[in-house]
């Protein structure tokens, strides 16, 4: 199976009429507020940003955790009267599941794969996931999936918009 599903910014972006980049993300700027807007930011996918290395900030949950938090740290900032602080992502590896039982790790130097990996994928998938209701939820479906070999929880359906 070959799958390329494309992101694209949702249309949000644009109701805010202030430069986006060419996948309709707004250019925030490096402590994540919008330009011209000092009081208003962007976080997750809709936020496009270079790190220091020149790399973009990638569109991951790790990275909008991470921005939201930022951006938590800069209105108490501004609250208070301190100087605001550019955004940095940590990036502490990657994880994907590449089939039943087989995944691949890479924790920047340390990688395995195959069932190993697998385990400490499922492990680490449920682990972040925010709130214990939604870990329970998703574990209780993906052990559903499992065991029925029904792969519902992952396929997404819906029609193409032209
Ligand atoms: C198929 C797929 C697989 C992925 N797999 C992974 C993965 O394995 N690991 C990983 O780290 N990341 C993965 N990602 C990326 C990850 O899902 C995103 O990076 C992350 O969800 C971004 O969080 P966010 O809060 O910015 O956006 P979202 O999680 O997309 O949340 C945005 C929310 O805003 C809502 N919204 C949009 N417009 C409006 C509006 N006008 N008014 C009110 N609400 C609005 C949306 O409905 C949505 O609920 C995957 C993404 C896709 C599409």
């Amino acid at each position: 199976m070959l799958w390329a599903a494309g992101v694209a910014a949702s249309p949000l972006a644009q109701s805010l009429r202030v430069p986006l980049d060419r996948a309709g993300r707004v250019l925030v700027k490096p402590d994540l507020s919008v330009p011209g807007h000092p009081r208003v930011f962007v976080a997750g996918d809709l936020a496009a940003l270079l790190q220091s290395n020149g790399k973009p900030v990638p569109g991951v949950a790790p990275a909008a955790k991470q921005m939201g938090k930022h951006i938590t740290r800069m209105i108490r900032a501004q609250l208070a009267g301190i100087a605001m602080q550019p955004f940095r992502y940590h990036d502490f590896g990657n994880l994907a599941t590449i089939g039943r039982r087989a995944a691949i790790v890479d924790l920047h130097g340390l990688r395995f794969s195959g069932f190993p990996a697998w385990a400490f994928w499922l492990a680490a998938r449920i682990f972040f996931l925010i709130g214990f209701r939604n870990r329970m939820v998703v574990m209780i479906d993906w052990a559903r999936s499992y065991w029925s070999y029904q792969r519902s929880a992952r396929i997404i359906l819906g029609r193409c918009q032209d």
